[in-house]
């Protein structure tokens, strides 16, 4: 079991900013800026690979969400960058998928 299917559980204890029948939406433990929030799905899919025909509605539902969670955080007027990591060469080290939301300061483009 994955450390999000706990959080979804309720078995770890998390600051969710957001929940619906679809996603929940929580703090990062280690933000990497002053805004870093991670909005999973509640359907375990491990990895954007994974992903089948049958989640677009739920892609899409992440997506529409992550920008209303950015609206009601202030940040998308100065902006934010949207990021999901995938297996091993995107750096992705929770088997649960998930798109990081970050904001609050310039970010550096191309990433490491
Ligand atoms: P990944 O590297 O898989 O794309 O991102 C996983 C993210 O989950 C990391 O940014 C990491 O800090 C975060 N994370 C890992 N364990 C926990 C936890 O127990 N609670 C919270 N809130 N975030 C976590």
């Amino acid at each position: 079991m994955t450390i999000f299917k706990k959080i979804l559980d309720g078995a770890i204890p998390t600051q969710k900013i957001y929940e619906d029948d679809h996603c929940i939406a929580f703090k990062d433990i280690h933000p990497q800026a002053p805004v870093h929030i991670l909005i999973i799905p509640r359907k375990e899919i491990p990895t954007l690979a994974d992903a089948k025909p049958e989640d677009q509605a739920l892609l899409g539902h992440l997506m529409i969400k992550t920008t209303e969670i950015a609206r009601q955080l202030g940040i998308e007027e100065q902006g934010y960058r949207v990021v999901i990591n995938c297996r091993q060469h995107g750096g992705q080290e929770v088997a649960h998928l998930h798109i990081h939301l970050l904001a609050g300061r310039q970010l550096k483009w191309p990433p490491g």
